[in-house]
C-alpha cells in the first residue's frame, strides 16, 4: 500500500502543469492525504485546446492498436498499484478496485482490436429500378478534438471508456476526471503517453468548475462532450454545450424484478451484488428490489440473511466487501434518506447506520412508492423493497421513476422474459442477471433522465468520436 503522499499534476499535452494550486485528495476512510493534484486554469485550458488542435499527421490503425495494446499491457503490469490507488482515493473496497483494473483491461483490448477491423460499409446502388451502375462507400474520420467528463464511481474504468475510444477513433481528447478522484485518472494517462500515445493527443485537466470543464464545454473548436455523471450536472451541459455532439451516460434508478416463479436463491444473491457491490455506487447498481408479493416473506428472510455477508469497514482490508461510499456528506445523505422512508412507515431489517463515509448495507422492508428512495437515485449500498401483486404492476412500477437505465429480470417463465424486453422503458433489461451486467464492448447506455439513447460500450463510442464521410464511384 502507498504510504507517502502521491505529487501528481494536471498534463497539457504531456507537460505538466506548474503552478502553486493544489488539489487534495484524501481518504474517504480515514481522512489521510493520498495526494495533491497541481490543477489547471482558464489559460491552461487554451493551451491544451491549441495544442490538441496541432496534433498532425494522424496515427495509422496499426499504430493505434500498439498504444492500446501497449497500454493495456502497462496495466496489467502495474495493476496492484493502481488497484491500491483506486481504492485509496475512492474509499471502494480493494477487491473491487482489483475488478475494476480487469474491466479497464477489457476496454483497452476491445478497443485495440476495433483498431484493427475496418468499418466502412458499401451500398450497391442498381437495386432499384432507378438505380445505377455505381457504389456508395462509407468511411469513419476522427473529430477534429473531443472533451471527456468522468464521475468518481469508477475512478478507472470511466476514463479508460473515453479515452481509449477516442484513441481508437484518432480523435484527440481532453480528460476532466472527477476532482473526488484525479489520481487514478492521471496515472491512467501517464501509462498512455509512456506507451507512445502522441502528447497533443490528450491532456488530462483538474481545475475550478468555471475556469476549466464550463469553457470546455461550451468551447466551439470542440467537436464532442462525452460526459458521465449526475442528471443535473448532465443537462446543465447538454444545455451550455451550443452546437456539437454531446454523449451524456447519466444517474439510474435501477430495478431487480423478482417474479413468483424465481428461483429465489439466485433472486437473493442478484439483488445483493446488485445492491451492495463497489459500495452500491454503480449507475446500474440495484436500487430497487421489486419483488412478487406471494413470495416477499421467504425472499426477505433469506435476502437479510445474505445482505449480513457484506462485511463494511476498512477499504485497503481484502476481506472487506463494502468500503465506503465517496465522501461523508455522501454518507450522510443516504442515511438521511433512510431516515426519511422510515418516517414514511419503511422498516429497516438491516444496517441503516454510518460512521463517517461508511454506509452500512442496508436493507428496507415496506417502503412506499412514493418514497424518496424509491423516486430518487439513492447512490449507495441501500436496498429497499417493493411488492407488486402482478405482471402488468411490475412493469407499471418499474417504469415510474424519470430514469430508464437497465434492469434484472428474476424469472423462468419466457413468456413474462419478453413482455419485460418489449414494455420496460430502460436501456437494457437482463434476464436471471444483475442490471449492471454486460461486456465492455456491447452497446451500453440509458433514455429517459438517464440518457439521450445513444450508446457508449467500446464499438458505439469509438463511433461517437466520428463522423460518417461517404463516396461513391461508377462500377
Ligand atoms: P457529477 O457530480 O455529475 O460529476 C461528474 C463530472 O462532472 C465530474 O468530473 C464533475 O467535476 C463534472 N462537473 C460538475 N459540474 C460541472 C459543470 N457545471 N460542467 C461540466 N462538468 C461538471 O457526478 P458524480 O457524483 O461524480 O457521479 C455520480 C453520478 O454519475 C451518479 O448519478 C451515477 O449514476 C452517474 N453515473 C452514470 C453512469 C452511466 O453510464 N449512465 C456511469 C457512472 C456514473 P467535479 O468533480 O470537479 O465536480
Amino acid at each position: 500500500m502507498q504510504t507517502q503522499p502521491i505529487r501528481a499534476t494536471s498534463y497539457i499535452a504531456g507537460e505538466p502543469v506548474q503552478n502553486n494550486r493544489l488539489l487534495e485528495v484524501k481518504s474517504p476512510y480515514d481522512g489521510r492525504l493520498v495526494g495533491t493534484v497541481t490543477t489547471a486554469g482558464a489559460a491552461d485550458v487554451e493551451k491544451a485546446i491549441t495544442r490538441a488542435l496541432a496534433t498532425g499527421t494522424k496515427l495509422t490503425r496499426y499504430e493505434r492498436y500498439q498504444i492500446l495494446e501497449k497500454t493495456r499491457q502497462l496495466l496489467s503490469e502495474h495493476r496492484k498499484e493502481i488497484a491500491d490507488l483506486i481504492s485509496a482515493e475512492s474509499g471502494l473496497a480493494i477487491r473491487e478496485a482489483v475488478y475494476e483494473t480487469g474491466r479497464a483491461h477489457d476496454v483497452l483490448m476491445f478497443a485495440a482490436i476495433e483498431c484493427l477491423k475496418d468499418d466502412g460499409q458499401i451500398f450497391s446502388c442498381d437495386i432499384s429500378p432507378a438505380g445505377k451502375a455505381r457504389k456508395i462507400f462509407t468511411l469513419r474520420e476522427p473529430l477534429n478534438l473531443g472533451v471527456a467528463i468522468t464521475p468518481f464511481n469508477h475512478p478507472l474504468n470511466q476514463v479508460a471508456h473515453k479515452i481509449a475510444p477516442a484513441i481508437a477513433a484518432g480523435c484527440p481528447v481532453i480528460l476532466k476526471p472527477s476532482e473526488k478522484t484525479p489520481l487514478t485518472a492521471i496515472r491512467l494517462t501517464e501509462l498512455l503517453y509512456e506507451a507512445g500515445l502522441p502528447k497533443n493527443m490528450l491532456s488530462v485537466l483538474l481545475g475550478p468548475t468555471n475556469e476549466v470543464a464550463e469553457p470546455l464545454v461550451k468551447d466551439h473548436r470542440v467537436d464532442i462532450v462525452s460526459f458521465t455523471g449526475s442528471v443535473p450536472v448532465g443537462k446543465h451541459i447538454a444545455a451550455a454545450a451550443g452546437y456539437k455532439k454531446v454523449i451524456l451516460e447519466l444517474g439510474g434508478n435501477d430495478p431487480v424484478i423478482i417474479m413468483e416463479d424465481a428461483d429465489l436463491d439466485k433472486a437473493v444473491l442478484l439483488a445483493a451484488e446488485g445492491a451492495f457491490r463497489n459500495s452500491g455506487q454503480r449507475c446500474t447498481a440495484v436500487k430497487r428490489i421489486l419483488i412478487h408479493q406471494k413470495i416477499k416473506d421467504a425472499f426477505v428472510e433469506k435476502f437479510v440473511k445474505k445482505a449480513g455477508e457484506y462485511t463494511c469497514g476498512d477499504p485497503a482490508d481484502p476481506e472487506t466487501l463494502v468500503g465506503t461510499v465517496i465522501d461523508e456528506a455522501a454518507a450522510i445523505c443516504l442515511e438521511n434518506m433512510v431516515n426519511k422512508a422510515v418516517a414514511q412507515g419503511a422498516r429497516v431489517l438491516l444496517g441503516g447506520r454510518r460512521r463517517g463515509a461508511l454506509m452500512e448495507p442496508t436493507v428496507i422492508d415496506d417502503v412506499p412508492r412514493h418514497a424518496d428512495i424509491v423516486v430518487h437515485e439513492a447512490f449507495g449500498p441501500l436496498a429497499p423493497i417493493l411488492t407488486f401483486k402482478d405482471i402488468d404492476d411490475a412493469i407499471a412500477l418499474s417504469n415510474s421513476t424519470a430514469y430508464g437505465l437497465s434492469s434484472g429480470i428474476v424469472t423462468n417463465n419466457m413468456d413474462d422474459a419478453l413482455r419485460f424486453v418489449k414494455e420496460l422503458k430502460v436501456g437494457t433489461v437482463n434476464i436471471n442477471e444483475v442490471p449492471g451486467y454486460r461486456i465492455e464492448s456491447s452497446p451500453f447506455g440509458g433514455i429517459k433522465d438517464s440518457g439521450l439513447g445513444i450508446k457508449e460500450g467500446v464499438i458505439e463510442a469509438i463511433k461517437c468520436f466520428t463522423f460518417v464521410k461517404t463516396f461513391s464511384l461508377p462500377w
